[in-house]
């Protein structure tokens, strides 16, 4: 690796860190907007997590975020209603 390659792979990494601490503030920023809710469904406070499966009162997608401050659901309870009766069945 020659000084060029170094410097390089210095900027990288520090960019990398700046990436992550974006990263961390949208997550607060997330929570802090999902969290002013209570689902109108399962009226647990709201909480963003992307862990599967979803828990009641989860929000795990920008697009949850929207749906919660439009329809007051939570993500869980969304796709609970949203989702086709038949979609496990083996027909
Ligand atoms: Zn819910």
């Amino acid at each position: 690796m020659d000084h060029k390659e170094r410097r390089e792979d210095a900027y990288n990494q520090q960019s990398m860190d700046e990436q992550r601490f974006e990263a961390l503030e949208r997550e607060y920023e997330r929570q802090q907007s999902v969290k002013q809710h209570v689902c109108a469904v399962c009226s647990n406070t709201c909480f963003f997590d992307t862990a599967k499966p979803t828990r009641p009162g989860q929000v795990y997608s920008e697009a949850g975020i929207r749906e919660l401050s439009i329809s007051g659901l939570c993500e869980h309870c969304f796709d609970e209603i949203t989702r086709p009766p038949d979609e496990d069945d083996d027909e």
